[in-house]
């Protein structure tokens, strides 16, 4: 194993850059001069509590700026950050803290905080905040250790850990640069939740490359129009709901200074990218994983708009294939398993119960299915996990999904199984209608609510798959719901839908 060492990256940015602008959050402005002197007065109190290098230090809190020069102080002190998720219950957070045995903890969520085995008692955010001025130099990074300990988004099951060394990142980092291009004065938007990837990929990345960081605390469509249009952000990171949100909010051209958003994370709509290109929103798909380190494929900035319609090309330095049932590379337009390899991907997951993540050859199963086209353009198609077979026939949920959603009474649909004791599984759809009645805010998130539909909605449903589909791929079962259940990284929780549609079966079947 290397054990070379590298200076933390807001010291590398501050000693070349430091008068640039590092950080805006909401009318605080910081240069890499002043975010280095925030950071280091933090990183005393931490040294104080015996934090250092070999130690973990979760932090769980909203976006914030406090968020990240916590951050950056444990990076500071060549420790290990484990970002937790903030809308986490107790006993996951419980689950994923027995996985990464903290040192301590730092987190303004004093009622969660008691959930969470630590070594040492919890430090508040705000003592943070308040620690006395204090000079200190930067730890050493060794580049080839885990230094960022990250929780996949949990949207099949437990979270599972993925460690991630600085050579992970920084290679993310040049890849994602090169596909990109960086400019001295990019600004980068970051609305994603900071302890999930693409959220603190974004606040990575622009200390990387010492640019700025646009941090803010949530996603309210009409604020991050009004962001977008008053400050000179350059580049974003959004998942497909968010592109749809901000759609739905405005009318006409959307005046921005943006020259790329990266739309991943989830299955991404083409019919919405195609709207955001034409609305002037220069939105580039890209498919990821916290295990590859963020981005694995973004579509190229030159790329063709009919290409829109894919998850674009492996970035440089990371190789991609698509293998069938016995590991074996198929043609292109074939689908199969997605695989990948490259400098960005983690070893392996956290904890010993856990099969190893990649093969002799390097070679990662990402566990989503796909095909490449002849231009090497990759089309994601779905979780393996998620593919359903009813009566003996493969049904891939992201086909069904399409084309109801290509009519305009429906607003989102998500295609899941129930089990069924002769066909295996039975096809179900939860849908949420479009009604233009709704107000242009979505309503506040409620529990979802299985109804009962009416006949002529039931005609034109059935109506319209029957045109579009094969028989096998008409839903047998059909759910109205208000909003479809989705982790903080904006992806449908299936699971949820499961339950909930067993729970209405077995209570008041209301499906026609
Ligand atoms: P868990 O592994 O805990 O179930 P997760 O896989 O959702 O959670 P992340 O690492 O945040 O955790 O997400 C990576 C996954 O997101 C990918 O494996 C893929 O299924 C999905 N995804 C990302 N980008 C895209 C995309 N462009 N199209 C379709 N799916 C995507
Ligand atoms: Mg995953």
């Amino acid at each position: 194993m290397n054990r070379a060492n590298t200076l933390p990256w807001l010291e590398r940015a501050a000693r070349a850059y430091p008068e640039r602008l590092a950080v805006v959050a909401g009318d605080t402005r910081l240069s890499y001069a002043q975010l280095r002197a925030e950071v280091e007065r933090r990183a005393a109190l931490l040294a104080q509590r015996g934090v250092g290098p070999a130690t973990r230090v979760g932090l769980l809190a909203d976006n914030s700026l406090e968020w990240l020069l916590a951050a950056h102080a444990i990076f500071w002190r060549g420790a290990a950050l484990v970002p937790l998720h903030a809308r986490a219950t107790r006993s996951e957070l419980a689950t994923m803290g027995a996985r990464v045995q903290l040192h301590t903890l730092i987190t303004d969520r004093s009622d969660l905080a008691s959930a969470i085995p630590t070594a040492m008692p919890p430090l508040s955010l705000t003592e943070l905040q308040d620690a006395p001025e204090e000079p200190l130099q930067a730890q050493p990074i060794t580049l080839h250790d885990p230094l960022i300990i990250l929780f996949t988004s949990g949207t099949t099951g437990t979270p599972s850990a993925v460690p991630l060394s600085a050579a992970n990142i920084d290679a993310s980092a040049q890849a994602s640069a090169e596909r990109l291009g960086t400019f001295s004065d990019d600004r980068w938007l970051c609305c994603l939740p900071l302890s999930h990837m693409g959220g603190l990929a974004t606040l990575l990345r622009c200390v990387i490359y010492g640019t700025c960081v646009e941090l803010s605390d949530g996603f309210d469509e009409a604020a991050i129009l009004q962001l977008l249009a008053e400050r000179p952000i350059t580049l974003a990171s959004l998942v497909p709901t968010m592109v749809h949100r901000l759609l739905r909010h405005g009318r006409g051209r959307i005046h921005t200074s943006l020259r790329a958003i990266l739309v991943g994370g989830g299955p991404v709509d083409a019919t919405d990218l195609r709207a955001a290109r034409r609305r002037g929103l220069p939105v580039l798909p890209t498919y990821g994983m916290s295990e590859a380190a963020s981005q694995i494929t973004t579509l190229p900035l030159d790329a063709p708009d009919e290409a829109l319609a894919s998850a674009g090309r492996p970035l440089p330095g990371t190789e991609l294939r698509i293998v069938d049932e016995a590991g074996l590379p198929v043609a292109p337009g074939n689908p199969g398993s997605i695989e990948v390899r490259g400098p960005t991907l983690c070893t392996g997951y956290l904890g010993d119960d856990t099969p190893p993540l990649r093969d002799a050859q390097g070679w990662m199963r990402t566990g989503d299915v796909g095909h490449l086209d002849e231009r090497g353009f990759l089309f994601v198609h779905h979780r393996a996990s998620e593919r359903i077979v009813s009566g003996g026939e493969n049904i891939d949920p992201r086909e069904v999904e399409r084309v109801l959603r290509s009519l305009n009474l429906v607003s989102d649909a998500c295609a899941f199984a129930i089990d069924h004791p002769e066909w295996g599984q039975e096809l179900c759809c939860a849908l949420v209608l479009a009604d233009p009645s709704l107000p242009s805010t979505p309503p506040s998130p409620r529990a979802p609510a299985l109804n009962a539909s009416n006949d002529s909605l039931q005609t034109t449903l059935l109506e319209h798959c029957r045109q579009s589909m094969a028989p096998f791929k008409i839903p047998r079962r059909w759910f109205l719901i208000d909003e479809l259940p989705r982790t903080a990284s904006g992806k449908v929780r299936r699971r949820d839908l499961v339950s909930l549609a067993n729970d209405n079966l077995k209570h008041a079947p209301s499906t026609f």
